[in-house]
């Protein structure tokens, strides 16, 4: 079955999926600021959270997040601190966002199975938890006049949140923020940072049926 085709749009000149290690891109991407997929205390972790620690210099960044932010970071909101060891990669700012825990749970409160992606897009909490960490990422990367934000698949490792469903949440959100905000506002590019071939083509649908995801949730 062929996918519908979505019309040529100018905010994906604005847009890359790359597969590799977020602490490890090419200098050629021009990525200045990278977000950190954190847990709410900000003391380091597994994933992104574990591999931004260990080249940041995880003594470094945790004493500047204690210090500077001793409260940590609640679900959906970001805290910035400097890129210590990454600044030798060019990277100036990281942005620490702290994605939800993907339950099922829907934002009527009747809980779904765990796992469950069958509500629509937008209808469960964790889709407007993860949708507020794009938007304040967006905010963040814009006050600190990013040239390119490079962006994880933020609460789709350890926290189980379903990859297509992300995606659609984080290009959604990028897309919006460009319409409103058109080059050359600050960030001029978003990089999303894949870590495997299958999860840049998880991005690559939810780019090329956008029409028919986006189309569909406007009727919904
Ligand atoms: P979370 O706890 O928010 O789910 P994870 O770090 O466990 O965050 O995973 C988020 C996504 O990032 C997953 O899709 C995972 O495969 C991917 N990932 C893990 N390490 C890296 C890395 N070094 N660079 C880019 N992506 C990564």
């Amino acid at each position: 079955m062929s996918l519908p085709q979505a019309a040529p749009d100018a905010r994906l000149d604005r847009i890359e999926v790359v597969v590799g290690d977020i602490t490890d891109l090419p200098d050629d991407l021009g990525v200045d600021t990278v977000v950190n997929a954190a847990n709410e205390p900000l003391a380091g972790g597994a994933g992104v959270d574990g591999a931004i620690h260990r080249a940041a210099g995880h003594d470094e960044l945790l004493g500047y997040n204690r210090t500077h932010h001793p409260e940590g970071c609640k679900t959906g909101l970001v805290k910035v601190s400097p890129a210590f060891g990454l600044e030798a990669k060019g990277i100036k700012h990281i942005l620490h966002t702290v994605g939800p825990v993907w339950s099922g749970q829907r934002d009527t409160g009747v809980p779904g199975a765990p796992g469950d992606d069958t509500a629509k897009l937008g209808y469960t909490l964790e889709d407007t938890l993860l949708a507020s960490c794009y938007t304040n990422v967006l905010k963040a990367a814009e006050q600190l006049e990013s040239e390119a934000v490079a962006i994880p698949a933020v609460s789709t490792g350890v926290y189980g949140f379903p990859k297509p469903r992300a995606a659609k949440i984080a290009l959604g959100h990028v897309l919006g923020h460009f319409q409103q905000r058109p080059a050359p506002a600050f960030p001029k590019r978003v990089v999303f940072v894949c870590f495997s071939d299958a999860d840049a083509e998880v991005y690559r649908q939810a780019i090329d049926t956008r029409d028919a995801w986006m189309f569909t949730q406007r009727r919904g």
